[in-house]
């Protein structure tokens, strides 16, 4: 007995003349994920992606979690296929589910059938298939509500199948299919859930990183490259470009007014990574800000950032608290690598009193002290790019 893992996509099914190109996004991305594993089918059939091992060796616990991190799928279950035949059916139930149902007290037989041509409805397979199983386990109660045990059997265009309960898969819609964007990617937290946030709704994601050595380290720029090789489980491989930031912050240090370092510092951010935006033809950026967080992201703050932005700026967190924001974390397993205590660029010239609600005017007007032009344009030539993606 051979298994397969069903997954169902979403909305993918909503997406009428569109839906081709999911789908074949969707089937490049589980490909790319699945290809070191081994040999592997996939097909896809009644809006459901079939994934079948072509060889006995594959680690089928690995590929259920692989596929649990594709988005644009909704729901996965390991299931095993059988004939359309009501006594097949009970084998393959008996011979999957027996050794558990012998320590069970209640289970439920849940039957669907999407070939309406088949001889049985749902309830009648159901109640066909609980009874031959009840014959074998008289010990056992039917719970059709809190069972210990639910036996799925599915009647399909091609075949029969019989599943264990399905597991939530990671949702959302193919990486590939809304275009590509930079995410400006720290150490931190809220970074990475940032660009999660925007791969799961398709978003092909590249990641700017500014390093500001000797003040940050080697061993700073290591970690964020492994956030990144974290989240390229999800979004798949990244373009990951790291600009060299320290002689812009030093001279933000020796020429404007302290009170406005980490604004004048993040507009330049802003300019530098939308340089390199438009050089790769990336049509939007990404931050991991959260209105309020802190006094660089309260709404008269990010103000003055947007002002030198000509692209979009995608700030997906910008409504969660701290909290909501870790929880995504965890789940994404970028947590903790992100509380590795490592100093970020952010934090090297940070004012003792940041100004939360300042006005354009006055934020150009400190900027307007130096001329950044000169080592905006160095930064940009000397940023360096590798590729990141996770095996
Ligand atoms: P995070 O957890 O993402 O670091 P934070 O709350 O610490 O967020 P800040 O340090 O104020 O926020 O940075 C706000 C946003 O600016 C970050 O979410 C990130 O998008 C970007 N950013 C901050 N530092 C860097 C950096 N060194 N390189 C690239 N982007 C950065
Ligand atoms: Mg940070």
């Amino acid at each position: 007995m051979r298994e397969l893992i069903l997954c169902k996509y979403g909305e993918i099914v909503l997406k009428g003349l569109n839906r081709g190109t999911f789908e074949s996004e969707l089937m490049r991305n589980v490909r790319r994920r699945l290809k070191p594993l081994g040999n592997i089918s996939l097909r896809s059939s009644q809006s459901t992606l079939y994934v079948e091992p072509l060889n006995d060796n594959i680690d089928m616990d690995e590929v259920m979690e692989r596929l649990k991190k594709v988005y644009g799928i909704t729901k996965l279950s390991r299931a095993v296929g059988v004939e359309k035949d009501v006594k097949r059916i009970f084998e393959v139930a008996y011979e999957r589910f027996g050794d558990a149902l012998k320590n069970a007290k209640t289970f439920k037989v849940a039957a669907k059938r999407s070939d309406k041509k088949f001889y049985l409805t749902s309830p009648e397979l159901a109640a066909q298939i609980g009874g031959m199983l009840l014959e074998k386990f008289p010990h056992l109660k039917v719970d059709l509500f809190e069972p210990e045990i639910t036996i799925v059997c599915e009647i399909r265009d091609e075949g029969a199948f019989v599943h264990d309960i399905a597991v939530d898969g990671a949702g959302g819609i193919p990486v590939g299919t809304s275009g590509q964007a930079l995410l400006l990617l720290s150490g931190g937290i809220d970074s990475p859930v940032a660009g999660c946030m925007m791969a799961k709704r398709g978003v092909v994601i590249s990641a700017i990183h500014f390093e500001a050595p000797p003040y940050t380290s080697e061993r700073a720029l290591m970690k964020v490259e492994r956030l990144a090789e974290k989240m390229s489980e999800y979004c798949g491989r990244i373009c990951f470009y790291t600009v060299p930031f320290t002689k812009i912050q030093e001279e933000i240090r020796n020429n404007c007014p302290e009170d406005y370092f980490t604004l004048i510092m993040r507009r330049l951010m802003m300019e530098i990574a939308q340089r390199i935006a438009e050089k790769n033809h990336l049509q939007a950026l990404i931050t991991g800000e959260s209105l309020g967080q802190v006094a660089s992201q309260t709404m008269a703050a990010m103000v003055t950032t947007d002002a030198v932005c000509r692209i979009p700026v995608f700030r997906p967190c910008i409504g969660l608290d701290k909290k909501e924001i870790i929880d995504i974390s965890y789940k994404l397993g970028t947590f903790e690598i992100s509380i590795e205590p490592y100093e970020d660029c952010c934090t090297v010239f940070t004012p003792k009193h940041p100004r939360t609600k300042p006005t354009l005017g006055d934020v150009e007007a400190a900027q307007a002290k130096f001329d950044f032009e000169q080592l905006i344009s160095e930064a940009v030539e000397n940023t360096r790019v590798k590729t990141i993606k996770a095996y």
